[in-house]
């Protein structure tokens, strides 16, 4: 392992309320030689809780951390904290937030090696990737909204009267993010928040809680003042919800499934707080005849990267009819030499489902899809060699029309292939779900790419590539993948006050 050390000193456990002692839990986890505490992080001390839950490793099923589990308790306890630092951190010169969150990029580009252990450990996901892509965007979640920050001008002319539009902090934002790349998806909800001069409350994914906790220590290292960064851990359904229906709470980013969406989205029209959301998916990856077929086979067979645990993967494979079989031969060959096992082992390419109840409801959708008379070509159950938590990547082909596996999200490494005719056919297939964060379209006509893109309904399309993401340009889903968008200005104008002093031409008032 690299960089230093950022653990604390062990202080002291707070106890969060009078009358309840802690002391003699548990407060430090070793995840793979590195030191994770499991105490929440409220107003810059560990404060911990009378009860905990375990955390569970997808790789072996080992227990490898007993984490605090908060409540209603801990999150009001951090919202104060949080509030009361707003006063500080929000009146902080736009030069000084940038520079700490320059800092904090820096430790996370020193703590790569460790936050990336402790990930893989924690949620299963591919070291190699979480050393070299997954942990490096967490950096630039900061170096991009530090940069951002000092970028904004807001001075405008209009009709010879002046204007000045400012972007304001809004006081408290609460962030609820999945397990999937939780410290990515968290930073990238998050980074923009305390550009913006706001302070924060993570409730970290109960499934894969501890790299927020490493964090934590990175950002006090790097200055950040004591509460402008608190996590509460604990269960969705107790600490989440306990948060979004905060009525102190200024900001709700959560990311997410569509279910847990709704829940979140009435308590905060409860409580009137601006909220958005980012969903699930089920994109459609559109193959025309005229495409590079390998680099279309290639792509199509990267959409089980992270064990199909990705929000915005092409799970739906609509090829021609012309290359049809020569696509499914080629991709049966291709996916075919995807080697599963643990996703500590440089050479692997597909890891475990995330926990044994995930498992089940991806294999609940794979034969209930049997059932319905789709065709497993590849795979179509758990790796019984591997055994745990092991999936095998799965095709299924012609499934029937509208049938479950074509318009549920999985979340798992499940894909369909269907077969299309003509522009008009791709195009009512890829737009016949609910979803709308995605879409991959592959051809080798810039006309057909733009004629199509324009009718997809999605947030983001990729034409001839994948995953390429721009911090500046809009993310987020259209129909029920969510509200809102985030990146650049999206998250900016989201997270801060923002406001227009009007002038009239001085002397002529
Ligand atoms: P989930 O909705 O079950 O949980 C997400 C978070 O919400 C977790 O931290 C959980 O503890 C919390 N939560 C659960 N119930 C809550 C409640 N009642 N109130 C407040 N918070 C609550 O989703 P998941 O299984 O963790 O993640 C998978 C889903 O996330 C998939 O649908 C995936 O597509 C989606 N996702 C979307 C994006 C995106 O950017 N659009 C990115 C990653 C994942």
């Amino acid at each position: 392992m690299t960089g230093p050390s950022l653990l604390p000193t062990v202080r002291p456990r707070t106890t969060i309320r009078a009358g309840r002692r802690t002391r003699g839990a548990a407060t430090e986890a070793v995840i793979e030689g590195v030191e994770v505490s499991t105490d929440h992080w409220i107003g810059g001390q560990r404060a911990g809780s009378p009860e905990a839950f375990p955390d569970v490793s997808p790789i072996d099923g080992a227990v490898i951390a007993e984490v605090a589990r908060g409540g209603s308790a801990e999150v009001d306890s951090a919202v104060r904290a949080a509030r009361d630092a707003s006063a500080v951190w929000g009146s902080t010169k736009p030069s000084e937030r940038a520079a700490v969150l320059h800092r904090i990029a820096d430790g996370v580009e020193a703590n790569v090696e460790r936050l990336a252990a402790v990930e893989t450990r924690d949620n299963g996901s591919l070291l190699r990737s979480m050393r070299r892509s997954v942990m490096p965007r967490v950096a630039r979640n900061f170096r991009f909204f530090a940069d951002h920050l000092l970028e904004l001008d807001g001075r405008r002319e209009h009709e010879g009267f002046s204007e000045r539009i400012s972007w304001g902090p809004s006081g408290v934002a609460a962030v609820v993010t999945p397990w999937n790349a939780p410290l990515m998806l968290a930073t990238w909800r998050f980074a923009p928040a305390l550009a913006a001069g706001n302070t924060v409350v993570l409730k970290p994914p109960e499934w894969a809680p501890l790299t927020a906790s490493v964090f934590a220590d990175i950002a006090r290292e790097a200055g950040l003042p004591d509460g402008a960064f608190n996590v509460v851990q604990g269960i969705g359904e107790e600490a989440g919800a306990a948060l979004v229906a905060h009525p102190d709470v200024d900001r709700i980013a959560f990311t997410g499934s569509v279910a847990t969406g709704r829940l979140v989205a009435a308590a905060a029209g409860a409580n009137l707080t601006p909220v958005s959301l980012e969903l699930g998916g089920k994109s459609p990856f559109v193959a025309f005849a005229d495409a590079d077929l390998d680099a279309a086979v290639r792509q199509a067979v990267y959409q089980y990267d992270n064990a199909g645990q990705v929000c915005l993967a092409g799970t739906r494979l609509l090829v021609e009819e012309r290359v049809y079989d020569v696509f499914l031969e080629r991709f049966l060959e291709a996916a075919g030499a995807l080697r599963q096992g643990d996703p500590r082992e440089e050479v692997t390419d597909v890891g475990p489902q995330i926990t044994r109840e995930h498992f089940e409801r991806v294999d609940g959708f794979v034969r209930r899809a049997k059932a319905d008379g789709a065709k497993a070509i590849l795979g179509g159950g758990p790796n019984e060699e591997l055994g745990g938590l092991y999936y095998r990547p799965t095709l299924f082909v012609d499934p029937p029309p509208g049938s479950e596996i074509l318009t549920q999200e999985v979340f798992g490494p499940v894909l369909t292939l269907q077969r299309f005719s003509g522009e008009d056919q791709a195009v009512e297939l890829a737009n016949a779900t609910d979803y709308g964060l995605a879409a991959i379209v592959y051809t080798g006509d810039p006309d057909r790419a733009a004629r199509v893109s324009e009718r997809l309904i999605a947030g983001t399309v990729w034409v001839n590539c994948f995953f390429v993401r721009d911090l500046a340009a809009p993310f987020g889903g259209a129909r029920n993948s969510g509200i809102g968008r985030e990146g650049g200005t999206w998250s900016f104008d989201f997270h801060a006050d923002v406001k227009n002093v009007c002038i009239a031409p001085w002397g002529k008032e």
